[in-house]
């Protein structure tokens, strides 16, 4: 893949990474992805992206926003924008990719898989996260699910390595950060491939939301503030970290129809609280279904559209976790 624009002078830049597709909506032409390089003095180098997931316009909003508003004289170093990362499902507002229906955040580090969605992870790994120092990757519940805005890193690595994620993640200031033990197909895990520190978001879902943008926006600058990018010293945040995957932390629905919340997101919850309803779509004679919670927890994220089938996700919940607790490894 080519990108349009030098990335390593000084100034400030957008072009293109030209995505090579011929089918027949792109026949003879590419696709181009876009790219933008803010660089100043010298100093480290920060990736930003979002638009993983095509249905994720939340990322996109808060760095479109943040490369029409910084200049290079306020960046000690480089800044890398691909707000719009897997652009043909961007495009189409979809989760995955309409050229290969591949999920871009599970076909990272294969060298078995190919594809447009493939080719450009291959990019973004090979030719963007091996020059970076740190990188933050910006989603959200897209069309499905709404999150409680909140900060995820890896909970893998050596005890520094954990630690320049745990401050990069006070630093991103959401109320929350899930650590997860992640897959090796996403963009955070060829970011800890790369040993850089790498944080990513979940900034709400369903609909844009205002204090979900400016959460994601001042968390990005304020990290990168953190790292050293920026001339500004970064605020002192907090978060509280949370851990998922336990056993219950995933609330699924039990049948078919309409699901009717009993609760918000970032809400704390107790083991057999009700926490939903699923209503009959077809016949009158059924009584609603409850659904309760398994386990405690904070509501991290919950389905935002009624309309399900037995076994979609409901529910996802997060418990508490002290920070001495990450700081012994999970691997
Ligand atoms: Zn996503």
């Amino acid at each position: 893949m080519r990108c349009s624009i030098d990335l390593d002078r000084p100034g400030k830049r957008e072009g293109y990474v030209q995505l090579n597709h011929s089918n027949n909506r792109h026949a003879y032409g590419v696709i181009p992805l876009p790219i933008g390089v803010i660089a100043g003095d010298t100093g480290p180098t920060a990736l930003l992206t979002a638009g993983n997931h095509g249905d994720e316009y939340e990322g996109i909003v808060i760095l479109q926003r943040l490369f029409h508003v910084l200049e290079p004289d306020q960046v000690h170093g480089r800044i890398i924008f691909m707000p719009s990362l897997n652009l043909p499902a961007v495009r189409e507002y979809q989760r995955t990719s309409p050229l290969d229906g591949a999920n871009m955040n599970r076909v990272f580090g294969d060298p078995a898989l190919s594809g447009p969605t493939r080719e450009i992870a291959t990019f973004v790994e090979e030719t963007l996260i091996s020059q970076a120092d740190f990188a933050i990757d910006l989603h959200s519940g897209g069309k499905m699910c709404e999150f409680s805005p909140c900060g995820f890193i890896y909970g893998v690595g050596d005890k520094e390595h954990l630690q320049n994620k745990i401050r990069a993640a006070h630093h991103f200031g959401a109320k929350y950060t899930v650590v997860v033990e992640g897959s090796s197909g996403s963009l955070s895990a060829a970011g800890e491939r790369a040993g850089i520190v790498m944080l990513s978001a979940e900034l709400g879902g369903g609909r844009i939301q205002r204090e979900n943008i400016e959460i994601g926006y001042t968390g990005t600058t304020n990290t990168l503030a953190g790292w050293g990018l920026l001339a500004d010293s970064p605020r002192e945040t907090r978060t509280t970290f949370l851990r998922s995957g336990f056993a219950g932390s995933s609330v699924m629905s039990p049948i078919a129809g309409a699901f009717e919340p009993l609760t918000n997101v970032g809400q704390a919850v107790h083991t057999g609280e009700v926490v939903g309803r699923i209503h009959s779509l077809d016949a009158l004679d059924q009584p609603p279904v409850t659904v309760c919670a398994e386990s405690a927890g904070i509501v991290v994220g919950q389905r935002a559209q009624a309309h399900i089938l037995r076994g979609d996700f409901l529910l996802h919940l997060g418990e508490e976790v002290e920070e001495s607790e990450l700081l012994k490894p999970l691997n």
